[in-house]
């Protein structure tokens, strides 16, 4: 029996300017199963921390949220090296694989015919504020815990 937790959340996710980058706020709270790495790592370890009812903000560091930026995932193509009707343009974001977990890749600059790309989390090298509100922890269960994710409410379904 494991002793894994399913913890239910409202959060508001704000950058160092205060800026709103994602908010569970009017729809549905986010739910995570603890030590699946449903969510980043720092966030799970301050809300381990929690009580029901209890909201805290908590101020996460780059390298406990989404890491710090790493220069080697910034890389410079050929345009040849892309389907030859592709339209690219800066800001483009694109997965670098066909599964889900490939990394997605933001086009930086396109210069002629070299294009640079930048493979990191767009949240990476930032250290990010959240505003929490545990609304439910409940033991997980077997069927979480063998899927590494939680269940909803409305019963089982898959992202
Ligand atoms: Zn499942």
């Amino acid at each position: 029996m494991s002793n894994a937790r399913v913890v239910t959340m409202h959060y508001t996710l704000t950058d160092e300017s205060g800026e709103v980058l994602d908010s569970s706020a009017g729809g549905e709270p986010l739910q995570y199963l603890e030590g699946a790495g449903n969510i980043i790592p720092g966030l799970e370890r301050e809300v381990q921390k929690m009580q029901i009812g209890e909201k805290k903000k908590v101020k996460i560091q780059a390298a406990e949220a989404y890491g710090e930026k790493r220069e080697d995932l910034v890389v410079t193509v050929q345009r040849t090296q892309f389907p030859a009707d592709a339209k690219l343009k800066v800001g483009d974001r694109f997965r670098g694989g066909s599964d889900d977990h490939s990394p997605v890749f933001t086009v930086l600059s396109i210069e002629g015919e070299e294009i640079t790309l930048d493979g990191n989390h767009p949240l990476a090298g930032k250290d990010l504020n959240f505003d929490v509100e545990v609304k439910e922890v409940r033991p997980a269960t077997e069927e979480e815990v063998s899927h590494g994710h939680a269940h909803g409410p409305h019963g089982h379904h898959h992202h």
